[in-house]
């Protein structure tokens, strides 16, 4: 790395990224796949040993570092039991180590289920992942009884997030499109239906839809989009707290919508996201906001890409793809951040932004650039990166970097955790 990119230059205006010192992907690169779901070993050899280094020294912290206060999957104990159910579903190399992972998972969400904050519904910061969660994990270990218990304490939680006089924001991390989040991500884990589930994801359809018209009425709407969403009178445009979070969530229930909700009301507003792209690449944090800087998971290019991926799949339009490919060049250039290497606002979050265009093109290309980044993480701290305020969480810190690593080793499983489905 030179010395600009380390960021040491005298009188350089410090950039928020280092320049990536790697080559981009040509066709006469070697091939990664082994066959249609597998990485080499060449590859996958380094990704299980960094991944179990990580792990170590994680479990060395959390043996006496663990704050049961925070009970969320974004900083809290939540994320660590979502960390170990991933190492549950991996399938490692014959012979690795696997422990009691679905015990471990639920060492770290039973001691909170009692404490969860219930004016917080979102999987990520809310009540509700920790109780999708442990419900699943019960559910795995043939304890249906619980599962179902948690599960209407999850399903309760509709009651408030759809009330005429309900409060609750409408993004991922702290609203509904997070809760929204949580029902869809059970529907996926347990198979059994539920008509009562049915009902709650539509009522939460409904209510964000009704929400986002209600305030596209406000003057402060100036562009006349159909759904208008802010979060603390911002109306922001990434995945965490904006637009793309949302009509990326609601774009995953449209079978919950009808024809024209979908056509009249999420797809003029996800064009209209479309067009707010900067000529680098990225997006901005927020409508009116005309600078370029945030290149994270959560704020610009990395978050847009899901939302742009399923509008190509659902509306069969290039124009959506086009958009996703300029976003993830971006990423590739400004991806390597000097805030560290967490999912939120790091490294591996936009690496995972590669891995959805893997998925979706099933270009070499992007899964290339994510093993460059995940060779990036291998030399975790060596880069000069502040260390997060929760170094060892899912969403800021190390338990992501493992999490991101061991969803490697398998591309088509690929999933942002607590996001995509
Ligand atoms: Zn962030």
């Amino acid at each position: 790395m030179s010395e600009k990119a380390a960021g040491g230059g005298g009188g350089v205006k410090e950039t928020r990224e280092f320049e990536n010192p790697y080559v981009d992907w040509n066709s006469r690169m070697e091939i990664y796949m082994e066959d249609e779901k597998r990485l080499i070993p060449g590859i996958t050899g380094p990704l299980i040993e960094n991944c179990y280094i990580l792990l170590e020294t994680l479990e060395k912290h959390l043996a006496t570092d663990v704050d049961w206060q925070d009970t969320t999957v974004y900083t809290g104990a939540a994320g660590i039991a979502l960390l170990y159910m991933r190492f549950l579903d991996s399938e490692l190399e014959p012979g690795d180590p696997k422990g009691d992972f679905l015990q471990d998972a639920l060492n770290y969400v039973e001691p909170i289920l009692p404490s969860l904050c219930k004016r917080r519904i979102s999987f990520l910061c809310g009540a509700s992942g920790p109780l999708a969660i442990a419900a699943t994990l019960y559910y795995r270990k043939g304890d249906h009884k619980e599962a179902e218990d948690l599960l209407r304490r999850l399903e309760n939680l509709e009651n408030d997030a759809t009330a005429s006089q309900s409060y609750y924001p409408d993004e991922i991390l702290y609203g509904r499109a997070g809760y929204l989040y949580s029902l869809l991500y059970i529907k996926r884990k347990i198979p059994e239906k539920s008509e009562h589930r049915e009902k709650c994801i539509r009522e939460v359809v409904k209510k964000i839809l009704e929400s986002g018209q209600r305030n596209a009425k406000k003057k402060k709407n100036i562009n006349k989009i159909p759904l208008f969403y802010e979060w603390h009178n911002k109306a922001y445009v990434g995945a965490g707290h904006g637009f793309a979070g949302i009509m990326y969530m609601l774009l995953e229930a449209k079978e919950y919508m009808s024809a024209d909700q979908l056509n009249s009301l999420v797809r003029p507003t996800v064009d209209f996201v479309l067009r707010q792209h900067q000529k680098s690449g990225n997006f901005p944090s927020s409508l009116g906001n005309p600078r370029d800087r945030l290149v994270h998971w959560c704020h610009g290019a990395p978050g847009l890409i899901y939302m742009l991926l399923k509008a190509h799949e659902v509306f069969q339009d290039e124009k959506y793809l086009v958009g996703a490919r300029k976003a993830a060049d971006c990423v590739w250039k400004r991806g390597l951040l000097r805030k560290g290497y967490g999912i939120c606002h790091g490294v591996s979050g936009n690496a995972y932004s590669f891995l959805k265009m893997y998925q979706h093109t099933k270009e070499l290309r992007y899964l290339y650039r994510a093993v460059k980044f995940a060779e990036w993480c291998f030399d975790y701290g060596k880069h000069g990166c502040r260390s997060p305020d929760r170094s060892l969480s899912l969403f800021e810190g190390f338990a992501g970097i493992i999490y991101f690593l061991l969803d490697l080793l398998e591309p088509e499983k690929v999933a942002f955790p607590g996001f995509q489905l």
